[in-house]
């Protein structure tokens, strides 16, 4: 589904990503794990266009991704959707209005078809009560729920999430990753930089552990927490734990 070859990616002198190749299956839930610093961020941005990488290439569905081919990149883009840490919802929009939003401007519904889409993900998220609700008056998890379900609404092939939960308040972290664990469940295909551990061990598939811009591990998620094959994972794992 998605295939990274020999990206790089420097931000002057600093090798933030280097010559990180990977591929990632359909229905895989993987975990992108690694000290901070470690260009976890970075890949996964350099994945959905968000960054430029230097050098190398990344495929969706066998098909390169480059970005002189605007249309069909913005295309190929709209296939991913991006959950940030900071929930990113318009503070001016309605949780309802969030939601249709990219329906109407990227996707080119009507209000009435963005908003029946919105509404059968507002509930799957269980927030469909709060359609009118303003980003503001919501707590942090109900805040990255939204987030979640707008980015479902555009009906992507792989949801891409960026530490979803580390904005949140401990009680609000479990009915965030039950949203996430679900949708694994229903066969999304995921790539997920995390800190939480549990999740990465018992919903992911795989974990894949950068350091410093490379990728030293990438084995299945039992695997790599029961034997870490290299030093620093170790070393990692011995500090997270
Ligand atoms: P964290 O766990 O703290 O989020 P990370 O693994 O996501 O870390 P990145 O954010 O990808 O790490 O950063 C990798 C390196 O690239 C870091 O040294 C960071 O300071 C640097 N970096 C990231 N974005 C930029 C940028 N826009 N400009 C300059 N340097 C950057
Ligand atoms: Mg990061």
């Amino acid at each position: 589904m998605i295939k990274v070859e020999h990206v790089t990616k420097n931000f002057g002198s600093l090798h933030a990503v280097k010559d990180v190749s990977l591929e990632v299956n359909q229905g895989e839930i993987v975990s992108l794990i690694g000290p901070s610093g470690s260009g976890k961020s970075t890949l996964l941005r350099c994945i959905h266009g968000l960054e430029k990488p230097d050098s190398g290439k990344i495929y969706i569905n066998d098909e390169v991704m480059d970005p002189s081919d605007s249309k069909k990149y913005r295309e190929q883009r709209n296939r991913m959707g991006f959950v940030f840490q900071h929930f990113n919802l318009f503070p001016n929009m309605t949780v309802l209005e969030n939601c249709n939003l990219a329906q109407i401007q990227v996707g080119g519904k009507t209000k009435e078809e963005a908003e029946k889409t919105s509404m059968e993900y507002l509930k799957r998220v269980g927030l469909a009560d709060k359609r009118d609700s303003y980003p503001n008056n919501l707590s942090g998890g109900q805040k990255q729920r939204v987030a979640i379900a707008r980015a479902l609404c555009m009906n992507p092939e792989l949801m891409l999430f960026d530490e979803p939960t580390s904005a949140l308040d401990p009680e609000m972290i479990k009915e965030v990753l039950e949203v996430m664990k679900d949708l694994g469940n229903q066969g999304m295909t995921m790539i997920v930089v995390t800190h939480e551990m549990g999740f990465a061990r018992k919903v992911g598939n795989r974990v894949i552990f950068l350091d410093h811009g490379e990728i030293v591990e990438d084995s299945p998620s039992e695997e790599f927490f029961s034997h870490p094959q290299s030093e620093r994972a170790k070393d990692f794992l011995s500090k997270v734990f």
